[in-house]
């Protein structure tokens, strides 16, 4: 049976593995609120829809508690 006479070495391993490792652009897709282009299945950064649904407020300026 045929077999490889010597074990590769890891760098060799990792060379070969790698050789196949492409980073993928994040597909994007557009908020309907205010068309701001957003993670697909995310909230939207801009205006803090998810569909039609307001799950984040938008910002407001950060009130500090403690009055500093
Ligand atoms: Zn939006």
């Amino acid at each position: 049976m045929a077999n490889p006479k010597k074990k590769h070495t890891p760098m060799r391993r990792d060379m070969r593995r790698s050789a196949n490792f492409r980073l993928e652009a994040a597909s994007l897709s557009t908020c309907p609120k205010c068309k701001a282009s957003t993670l697909s299945h995310r909230v939207c950064g801009g205006c803090g829809y998810y569909g039609n649904e307001l799950v984040l407020p938008p910002k407001q300026e950060k009130k500090n508690p403690e009055g500093k």
